[in-house]
């Protein structure tokens, strides 16, 4: 019997790559949405994979889902914490509910989803958190204090965990991704983007399936070794 993994804004972009990945590899997935009902209903007509709605940065909403999964499903071995928005704007312009909705849809959910889930994992001596950063909250991005504070705190936060699960056979890790092709980098404008892919020594951006494969490496059994790492996918944009 597979495990039962939930990934947060699993039905487009990356996550759709991760649940998808997931799902092939035997895992019971279910895919977190919020907005895109359309999105969502496709996506499990195409996979097969249960889709779910509710808003990641919301600790009621979450523990309402959380419990309804173990219900159906079994307890929950396995969460990717992968959703999240961008609400760019350069300081001086950035309004507090920019500041907050992406604070609340980055970090807070992982709170969140990490704490709802932890102690079944932790009594159950297994457990594989995988929280996704960003190159920009490693490196920093002009127009982004939010989201480069949202993901940064990401790194942080994994790291604390990871040293809280360890002796439980909890692993706690990210994945730091540079620029994807989804919906999020399509929205760059065309000339900004241009210049991005110039500084990205493989010469092309990230695809989804390129972060759904460490995943995958992630959270197999044998990866117990692993915790509190960050994993840079980036095609060589940024290393240290
Ligand atoms: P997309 O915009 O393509 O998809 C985002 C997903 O998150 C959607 O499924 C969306 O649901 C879901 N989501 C957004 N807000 C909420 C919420 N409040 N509650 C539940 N689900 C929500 O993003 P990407 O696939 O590009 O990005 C995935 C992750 O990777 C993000 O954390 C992003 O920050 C990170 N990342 C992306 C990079 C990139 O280049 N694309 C680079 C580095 C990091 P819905 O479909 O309903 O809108």
């Amino acid at each position: 019997m597979g495990r039962v993994a939930i990934v947060t804004g699993g039905t487009r972009g990356i996550g759709r790559a991760i649940s998808v990945g997931l799902k092939n590899a035997g895992y019971k997935v279910v895919a977190n949405y919020f907005g895109n009902v359309d999105a969502a209903r496709q996506f499990s007509e195409e996979t097969g994979i249960t889709s779910m709605r509710w808003d990641v940065g919301v600790y009621a909403e979450c523990e309402a889902a959380v419990a309804k999964i173990a219900a159906e499903q079994g307890p929950v071995e396995v969460v990717v914490n992968n959703a999240g928005i961008t609400r760019d704007a350069v300081l001086h312009r950035m309004s507090p509910g920019m500041w907050e909705e992406v604070l609340q849809t980055n970090l807070t959910s992982c709170f969140n989803m990490a704490r709802l889930t932890i102690e079944s994992m932790r009594e159950r001596g297994f457990g594989r958190i995988i929280n996704i950063g960003s190159v920009n909250g490693q490196a920093g991005q002009y127009g982004q204090v939010n989201y480069a504070a949202a993901k940064s705190g990401i790194h942080g936060f994994t790291k604390a965990l990871a040293q809280e699960g360890a002796a439980k056979g909890v692993t706690v890790n990210a994945i730091a991704p540079g620029y994807v092709d989804t919906e999020m980098v399509r929205a760059v404008p065309p000339a900004v983007l241009e210049k991005i892919i110039a500084r990205i020594p493989v010469g092309r951006l990230g695809r989804a399936e390129d972060i759904a494969r460490c995943v995958l490496f992630l959270v197999a059994d044998d990866a117990d070794f692993i915790t509190g790492s960050t994993l840079s996918v980036n095609g060589g944009q940024h290393m240290y």
